[in-house]
Formats: C-alpha cells, structure tokens, sequence
C-alpha cells in the first residue's frame, strides 16, 4: 500500500502546488479603443479580480479568472465590460454548432435546388439553429422561418409520393 502511494502519478501533486493567483495587474493602455472610451478608463481599477457567474445554458457556476480577463481585455482587446456567460464546455459546443451552421450554409449556396427537397438535410440545419439560441446565439428568426416551411412543403411531397406508390401497387 506504501509502495503504491510512492508511484502516485507527480502531475497531480503539480496540480496542487500551483499557486492560485487571484489578481492581476490592469494596464489600461493596452486596452481596445472602444475600452478607452468607456467611463473606467478614467478611473481604472488597479487589479483584475476573478468574477463568478453562472453558464447561462447549463447553471454550472464557472470562473472568468483575473489572468483569463488580462488576456482577454490586453491580448484580444475585448471591451472592457465584456463578460462571459457560457461555461467552457457549453462555450466549446456553441463553437461546434457555429462551424456546423456555417457547413449548412455553404453546402446549402451551392446546392439549393436539391437540398430544398431533402428533408433531412433541413430538419438537420433548422435544429442546429433553434439549439444555438440556446446557447445565447442570436436567433436567427428568417432562417428557421424558411427551413420550417420547407421541411413541411417537403413531407407533404413525400407523404404525396408514398399515396401515389400505394396507390400504384394496390390499384
Ligand atoms: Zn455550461
């Protein structure tokens, strides 16, 4: 049992004794324009604290740290009052479902004409759409009007077809 806790994997003891900053230091000049415009820049903070908030998707109460706000408001040049609102894993999907969106979208421009007819294919684009929103997306009202009209234009095609199959094997 001795033995066994010796050869304990070292990462997490890494884990453990790393230090847990909690401040960083503002440097407001490095802020985006749009930062410098905003009423904190006269009076700027002294440190970047951790903020708490909780995943607007899932609940999960997630961290934006004091080094994660350096980055994002000195590297990225976000605006100073930007704040997060999606856990990491929520934040990863939301991604996921924009490339998946942007997929539909350009095999849908350059093959309309079959693609309005195949069901799957827009019950597939008009899910990804409806589940962004969830994700705090913007909605994307025209869209989902256009995709629900023709799932349904395009079942009462193919429930037209299976009758008149029917019909043609039964007569
Ligand atoms: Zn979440």
């Amino acid at each position: 049992m001795k033995h066994a806790r010796q050869t304990n994997n070292p990462r997490k003891l890494i884990v453990h004794l790393k230090p847990k900053q909690k401040l960083q230091p503002v440097n407001p000049n490095h802020w985006s324009e749009k930062s410098k415009r905003s009423v904190t820049f006269s009076i700027p903070p002294s440190h970047y604290e951790d903020i708490h908030y909780q995943c607007v998707r899932c609940g999960k109460i997630s961290v934006f740290t004091a080094a994660d706000q350096k980055l994002a408001f000195e590297l990225h040049k976000a605006y100073i009052w930007q704040r997060r609102k999606l856990c990491q894993a929520c934040w990863r999907e939301k991604h996921r479902i924009e490339q998946r969106i942007h997929a539909c979208q350009t095999r849908w421009r350059a093959n309309t004409r079959e693609l309005q007819h195949s069901v799957a294919f827009l019950k597939q684009w008009l899910k990804l759409l409806e589940t962004y929103s969830d994700y705090g997306g913007r909605k994307n009202h025209a869209g989902i009007t256009m995709l629900r009209r023709l799932v349904d234009a395009s079942t009462k095609d193919e429930e037209a077809d299976s009758q008149s199959n029917q019909n043609n094997q039964h007569p």
